[in-house]
């Protein structure tokens, strides 16, 4: 059987950062993707996803700025140019679940620029927006945009490069513990590895269960539209910023990035179904929705060009899981609940680092994984379920 320090699961945006921060620690690493590298049926294509530290939570608002470091060092070591500093509002409702107050107090406490502002300060800056009076608005200017398949191939290609061993369209069919690490299964042929990074997303219980270990994990299909504004220039990212409206039903969107169109979309749709049930086929009601919050929002945002589907595996609460997997301690699993691929350079070297050395720089002690029977713990609320 071949052996490996490392087995990568899975190349989407995680792993396949997973894989690009592994080649530069020296161990012999191997990574697994079970359909073709750069594929739709994941989470992690398409064009634009936005990056902000703007959230109203300190660890995550903390773990954006590492990430912010990670993307520019990996932008300088390798020469690509992924991230686009736009600009960023997220508009919080004052009868909404959400308090703007908690995002001024994350962003205060880590000293990230910011501003609160009144419908009419938006306006008066960006006139393309129409508020309602009971939202308020933060503006945080180190938002913008990273661009998503371009990231998942340059970390893929710098990978390769560095002698990380990819095996594509080759599902892992099952990961089997021994005394010295893991067997990984395929049907190609098995390997063994010391260690198994685990960032299998939509799929990650399908190799989890048999270990007696299960995420809470909700999937459904998520989808993005395309709008095609008649002023265009309007929606130029000098002139129009990345902007998110928080609220019972969120929505996000973009200035025009590559072709003269601005996307949107609904965070969270709950178009519940597998990756096994997944349609591809856009939902029109859901179409509908979004078209009437555009035309009420950016009341010049235009006609629908096109829509493109995507998946969502989120945890109940939407917070990360990534850690060893309890039991199973050479399984270090990453999941990214709808909203990683900000933090895909910095989740990368976690699991890298705990791959190679058992610990990791970051306070990951939010997103860890608990053993549900053990009530030392102290993170209950997010288990792997261990029988
Ligand atoms: C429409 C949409 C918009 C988003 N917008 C944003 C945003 O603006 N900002 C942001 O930060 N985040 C955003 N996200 C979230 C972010 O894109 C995801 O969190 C991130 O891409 C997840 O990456 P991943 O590698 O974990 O998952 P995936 O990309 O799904 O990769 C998992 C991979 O594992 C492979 N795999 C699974 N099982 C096996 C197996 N047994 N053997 C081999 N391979 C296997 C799969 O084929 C897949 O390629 C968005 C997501 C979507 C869908």
């Amino acid at each position: 059987m071949e052996r490996f320090d490392v087995a990568v699961v899975g190349m989407g945006a995680l792993g396949s950062a997973a894989a690009y921060h592994l080649s530069h620690t020296g161990v012999r690493t191997i990574a697994f993707e079970q359909f073709e590298l750069g594929h739709v049926r994941g989470a992690s294509h398409d064009t634009s996803r936005i990056i902000r530290t703007s959230y109203g939570s300190s660890p995550y608002v903390r773990l954006a700025q590492a990430s912010y470091r990670d993307w520019a060092a990996f932008e300088a070591a390798t020469g690509e140019r992924l991230t686009t500093v736009t600009g960023g509002l997220v508009f919080i409702p004052t009868d909404g679940p959400f308090a703007a107050s908690d995002f001024v107090s994350s962003l205060t406490e880590a000293q990230v620029p910011h501003e609160l502002l009144a419908p009419e300060d938006v306006h008066a800056r960006w006139p393309q927006f129409s508020l309602p009076a009971n939202v308020e608005t933060v503006y945080t200017p180190d938002s913008g945009i990273v661009h998503a398949a371009r990231s998942v191939a340059a970390f893929q290609m710098h990978a390769r490069m560095n002698g990380v061993v990819v095996r594509d369209r080759t599902p892992v069919l099952s990961l089997v513990p021994d005394e010295s690490g893991v067997i990984v299964r395929t049907e190609h042929g098995d390997v063994h590895a010391g260690k198994v990074v685990l960032a299998a997303d939509a799929w990650t219980n399908t190799l989890l269960a048999p270990l007696g270990a299960e995420i809470p994990l909700i999937t459904m299909q998520e989808q993005v539209t395309y709008f095609a504004p008649e002023e265009p220039d309007a929606f130029d990212r000098d002139r129009f910023p990345v902007w998110i409206w928080e609220d019972e039903q969120c929505f996000y969107g973009f200035p025009t990035y590559g072709e003269p169109t601005i996307k949107a979309a609904r965070d969270r749709s709950d178009n519940v179904m597998s990756p096994e049930e997944r349609t591809f086929v856009p939902s029109p009601e859901l179409l509908a929705e979004l078209t009437d919050f555009m035309s009420s929002t950016i009341p010049g945002s235009g006609g629908v060009l096109r829509t493109v589907t995507c998946q969502y595996a989120i945890t109940p609460d939407r917070n990360f899981v990534i850690g060893p997997v309890p039991r199973h301690p050479d399984i270090i699993v990453a999941l990214g609940a709808g909203h990683a691929f900000k933090f895909t350079p910095t989740i990368g070297r976690i699991l890298a680092e705990l791959a190679v050395n058992g610990e990791t720089t970051e306070d990951i002690s939010t997103f860890g994984v608990a053993d549900a029977h053990d009530p030392a713990s102290g993170i209950d609320h997010r288990p792997v379920f261990v029988d």
